[in-house]
């Protein structure tokens, strides 16, 4: 059985798309660059990694705060950030000859169109923002938000003032985000609507490095949630030009996509007091900390920071397995169980027996009582189905045959194993509990 190194992207995203995982925005229009939509097993699987996170960083800590704040901010929030002048540009190039425009950065040669091989223009700073109009008039000018972190830091007061916490504490947002990228490319990797998942940790200056520490171990945590292994996951201290002016720290945790190579996938960041003194100066708000004694300060920002898509396609290329069985290959996806979008498929041997049908729809119902992510399914013919469920990485498969009219057992198959164990219907659901 191998996974995944030598897996190549396209039969993931082939894969994503045949199992309803995800499709092409707008695609019966041509589709639109940078834009994907999650089908019915993507968003579901989507919403279990949201799910998992929103447990593990809010729901189970009591430091932590949940917020949802809106897209459309005040422009002035954009220009207390930053994000309107130079720092939230990146360097674009235009071909003189074919006019296809690239990001600098990202080039091997800066003087030659690597498509037509035409020279190539001026660098310019393109700003990523996307502007819109606010109002029947118009005239308000807003930003679709290029990351949920404003969102936060703007409603900083509103936590401390209504829900009285003790520094340190973080504020944590899931949320759409929006970058006009250059070259949107590499399937999930890089779109022009994404989304993050944020959390602002506010501590005393003097803790900075020690809670540095132990968000970087709980960004592991989440690692192994996502079920990738160590092996293609590793740290890089972002240094020189690449680290922003305010953080004194920044880590970006890659993993290795396959055909791609390791990229960012979540990052860490120590961001001083920068973002809450910046919008001190910028709304006239005293947007500050005040302790039992009455003393008051700025804190100082730990920033854990996860792109929600690149999780997706990084958890789909770990999951993604092909097992040889000499013949032909079974490809199942070996998703954790708890991210998995279907987790019990429950079958008739055989769809033309009444009888078979209706005892798979009574267990069926039992099952979906303890796990609602079930499923029935009575196409096609029972290998043809264990590999359908094997494609969307179901972990288990149920199969009612004549014996189950008899003697109340079923057939139980583990995904991984593809083993299958004679079980009775009263220990399956003893078990599913
Ligand atoms: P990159 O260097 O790849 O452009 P970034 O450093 O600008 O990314 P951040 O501003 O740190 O990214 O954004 C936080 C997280 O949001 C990233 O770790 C990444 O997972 C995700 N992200 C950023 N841009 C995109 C995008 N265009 N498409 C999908 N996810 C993105």
């Amino acid at each position: 059985m191998e996974n995944t190194k030598d897996t190549t992207m396209e039969k993931v995203v082939s894969l994503a798309k045949r199992r309803g995982f995800i499709f092409q925005g707008s695609e019966i229009y041509g589709g639109l660059a940078g834009a994907w939509d999650y089908g019915p097993l993507g968003v579901t699987l989507k919403n279990n990694i949201k799910r998992a996170w929103w447990r593990m960083f809010v729901e189970e800590r009591d430091d932590m705060y949940g917020l949802d704040a809106a897209i459309l901010m005040n422009e002035k929030v954009w220009e207390a950030s930053g994000h309107t002048g130079a720092g939230f540009t990146d360097p674009l190039v235009e071909c003189e000859k074919c006019h296809k425009r690239y990001r600098e950065d990202h080039l091997e040669s800066t003087e030659k169109c690597p498509e037509c091989g035409g020279k190539l223009g001026e660098k310019k700073d393109f700003n990523l923002m996307f502007e819109t109009k606010v109002g029947a008039q118009g005239n308000a000018k807003s930003y679709l938000r290029p990351e949920t972190a404003q969102g936060i830091f703007v409603n900083f007061k509103n936590v401390v003032d209504t829900m009285r916490p003790k520094l340190p504490f973080g504020i944590a947002q899931i949320g759409k985000a929006f970058r006009n990228e250059i070259a949107p490319r590499e399937f999930l990797f890089r779109t022009r609507e994404f989304e993050q998942m944020e959390i602002e940790y506010f501590v005393y200056e003097n803790d900075w490095e020690h809670f540095f520490e132990e968000w970087r171990i709980r960004i592991w945590n989440w690692i192994d949630v996502l079920g990738l292994s160590h092996e293609r996951v590793r740290e890089v201290d972002v240094v020189g030009n690449d680290l922003a002016h305010y953080s004194k720290k920044t880590i970006d945790f890659e993993y290795d996509f396959p055909g791609k190579g390791f990229d960012e996938l979540s990052g860490l960041a120590y961001r001083t007091a920068h973002d809450l003194e910046s919008h001190i100066k910028g709304s006239g708000q005293r947007l500050v900390y005040t302790d039992a004694e009455g003393k008051t300060t700025v804190p100082h920002v730990i920033e854990p920071s996860f792109g929600l898509d690149r999780a997706v396609m990084a958890v789909l290329t770990q999951s993604y397995t092909e097992d040889n069985l000499g013949k032909d290959t079974r490809v199942f996806l070996k998703l954790p169980k708890d991210l998995a979008p279907v987790k019990v498929a429950v079958f008739p041997l055989m769809k033309n027996k009444p009888e078979l049908v209706a005892k798979a729809r009574e267990v069926y119902e039992e099952v979906k009582k303890i796990i609602p992510n079930s499923m029935f399914d009575d196409n096609g013919n029972v290998g043809k189905r264990y590999r359908r469920q094997d494609e969307i990485g179901t972990p288990w498969c149920v199969t009612v045959d004549f014996d189950t009219l008899e003697d109340n057992t079923v057939t139980l198959r583990n995904r991984d194993t593809g083993e299958q164990e004679r079980i009775a219907l009263s220990a399956l659901i003893a078990e599913l509990h």
